[in-house]
């Protein structure tokens, strides 16, 4: 059993540049070498893209990679979904990656459509383009403003923006069940990423009625008494306790292999991949 403080050479959560890190996959994967960990998850946010680099990566420095994602998904707010040992070019889980990918895009498009049905035209490619890859409603409303169409940010949410307003789309979203749903098409299990950030508590159910197969017990933002509880929970529900660091910077406290696992964990894991699935490579 994994404790709260003790660093084991099993890290299952970690980010790459790919998504919100600041290391390239390969940096990581050294970073992890030196710091002793024998077996890595990469799990960048909704992309497989940085797998085949840390593979390459895992080779040379002598540390086996996990094939991993952490899938955004929605259950009345969002929550994030670990897939492991999920085949990256699976066509359901590569068709759910790239519509997260160009959902915001669309639905700023949709919006400026709206936009325009109602009088007031907007171009949509350059508001995306400057949002970097994170275009939002905000974003929308400062075109609005430097069009001369309001005056102020309030103005644009209270008549066209708002949740049920006239000119907005709601955004595309992924829901939990499909999130477990895909990672287990694609030959993965599915385990709840940090539980106590936002408690999920009441969630968890649901998740398990979905199909969920772990709980990531152990992670930073986690407090003794939050172990205590989503360990109680793990148990009552039968689902494998998991843990990483969620490392995303060398600059953060909260190294690789800090909240990692053992072996015994790690093979209960492996144990809950769905029984038409590829032998997960590298393990
Ligand atoms: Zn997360
Ligand atoms: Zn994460």
């Amino acid at each position: 059993m994994a404790s709260r403080t003790a660093r084991y050479p099993v890290d299952l959560h970690m980010h790459s540049t790919m998504s919100d890190g600041t290391l390239s996959p390969t940096a990581l994967v050294r970073e992890a070498a030196r710091r002793g960990a024998r077996v890595i998850a990469l799990t960048d946010h909704d992309t497989t893209a940085g797998l085949p680099e840390a593979r390459a990566a895992g080779a040379r420095f002598g540390v086996s990679i996990l094939d991993g994602i952490e899938l955004s998904a929605w259950i009345g707010r969002e929550v994030h979904i670990l897939g492991y040992f999920v085949d990256p070019t699976h066509p359901g889980l590569m068709a759910v990656t790239e519509r997260q990918r160009t959902g915001r895009e669309r639905r700023a498009r949709a919006i400026c459509a709206r936009l325009g049905e109602l009088g007031m035209p907007l171009d949509p490619e350059p508001i995306i383009a400057a949002a970097e890859g994170n275009v939002g409603r905000p974003h929308i409303a400062a075109a609005m403003i430097a069009a001369g169409y309001a005056r102020s940010n309030q103005e644009v949410f209270d008549k066209w923006l708002g949740n049920s307003s006239p000119a907005n789309v709601p955004i595309e979203r992924l829901s939990a069940a499909e999130a477990i749903d895909v990672i287990h098409a694609a030959g993965g299990v599915a385990v709840l990423a940090h539980p106590g950030v936002d408690d999920f508590s009441a969630e968890v159910p649901t998740l398990v009625e979905a199909g969920l197969d772990g709980l990531e017990v152990l992670h930073p933002a986690h407090g003794n008494d939050m172990v205590d509880r989503f360990r109680a929970l793990a148990r009552q529900y039968d689902l494998v306790q998991t843990g990483g660091s969620d490392f995303h910077r060398p600059e953060s406290p909260v190294k690789i292999g800090h909240f990692g696992i053992d072996d015994a964990t790690l093979a209960a894991l492996l144990d809950r991949r769905p029984c038409d699935a590829a032998p997960a490579p590298g393990v």
